[in-house]
This record gives C-alpha cells, structure tokens and sequence, in this order.
C-alpha cells in the first residue's frame, strides 16, 4: 500500500450494459479533474478497440479483458492517478483479483452501478437489448449471459432511485471518508 505524497485510487464502476456506468464515470472525473486529481477513465467499450481488440465475450475472453484493464489500473494508481474505469466486469471472482491487484497501490472503490435488466432494455442506449432480445447477438450480459452481483461494493448507485448527480455524490463521499481525495469544503482560516 502506498503511503505518503500524491497517493492514487482506482474507483471501479460495474453493472449491466446501459446502467450508468459511463454517465456517471464522466461526471465523477469531471469533478475529481476539478478538484486537482490526474484523472484517467478507461471505459470497456474503448478500451476492446484498443488494448484488448479481438477478445469476444466467452468467460474467459471477459476475465482478460477485465484484468488487463486491472493491471493498467493498478499501474496508474501506483503513479498517483485517480482511475475511474467504467466495465461490466460480470465476475465477481474477477472483480475481487483486479481489487488486489490495485489495492497493493493504493484504495479501490467498487460501485455496483445497479439498475434491472428490464430498466436497461427500456433505455436500451446502444440499440443491444433489443438484438440480444431478438437473439442476433449472444452472450449479452443480463439477457443470456450472467452477471453476478457485488459482494464487496463500497457504493451501491441505484440508478432507478438516484440521479446521477447524486450517484457521483455518493462516491465522492466514500472517496473524502477513505481519505483518497481532501474535502470539497475549504478549511477555515
Ligand atoms: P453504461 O456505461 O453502464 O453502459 P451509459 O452511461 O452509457 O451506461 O448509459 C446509461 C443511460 O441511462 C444514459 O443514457 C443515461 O442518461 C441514462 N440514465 C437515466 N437515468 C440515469 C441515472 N439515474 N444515472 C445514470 N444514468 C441514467
């Protein structure tokens, strides 16, 4: 665990296809990148164009994809930057490796970025729900893939309940309690 100047954090969002995460992953860098933190995202989506192009969706094809994005995440905290990744990350034994992997660097925070399957078809941003629904794509997370939920989730962001403003609240909040990042609040002088 780093001690000392500059210490880095991994806030890791998870949840089903259109829950949120994004949303919320944007709006809490924004604030963080306010409040003086090095912040880098890496969004799953962007990150299987890149670093992990060419890995499907099989449980296996998920878990290297997940604990690459672990390791870079664990990299950057070692470096002092605040990581928000965005990623389905449907495994909770994956989730709990990635955790360790990080944590020998500094704090991860897991959001369970929580809305119902149902909710996330309604919205169906990506146009996926409804593919995967009609069957022209498989192994779609929540309709005919697993996902499992959280154990160990620091924040629960329910995003029926919650705006995203106070989604980014609320771990912002976990965030000041842990000491990762100062208070909003200036000190009285
Ligand atoms: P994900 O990254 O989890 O796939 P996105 O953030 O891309 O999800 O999409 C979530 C969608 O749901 C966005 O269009 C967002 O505006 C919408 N939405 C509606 N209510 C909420 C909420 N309370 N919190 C977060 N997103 C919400």
């Amino acid at each position: 665990m780093a001690t000392g100047r500059n210490t880095g954090f991994t806030v890791w969002l998870t949840g089903l296809s259109g829950a949120g995460k994004t949303t919320i992953g944007h709006a809490l860098a924004a604030e963080l990148e306010r409040r003086g933190a090095h912040v880098e995202m890496l969004d799953g989506d962007v990150v299987r164009t890149h670093l992990s192009k060419g890995l499907g969706f099989s449980r296996e094809d998920r878990d290297t994809n997940i604990e690459r994005i672990g390791w870079v995440a664990s990299r950057l905290t070692r470096h002092g930057a605040a990581v928000v990744v965005a990623a389905i990350s449907p495994y909770d034994a994956t989730r709990k490796r990635v955790r360790a992997l990080v944590s020998e660097h500094g704090p991860f925070v897991e959001v369970w970025v929580k809305a119902p399957v149902e909710e996330c078809a309604r919205r169906d941003v990506k146009g996926l729900y409804a593919k995967a629904f009609a069957g022209e794509i498989t192994h779609f997370t929540g309709v005919d893939d697993p996902y499992e939920d959280p154990e160990d989730a620091e924040v629960v962001a329910d995003t029926v309940a919650l705006t995203p403003e106070t989604s980014v609240a609320l771990v912002l909040a976990e965030l000041e309690r842990i000491g990762a990042v100062p208070d909003a609040t200036p000190a009285a002088c």
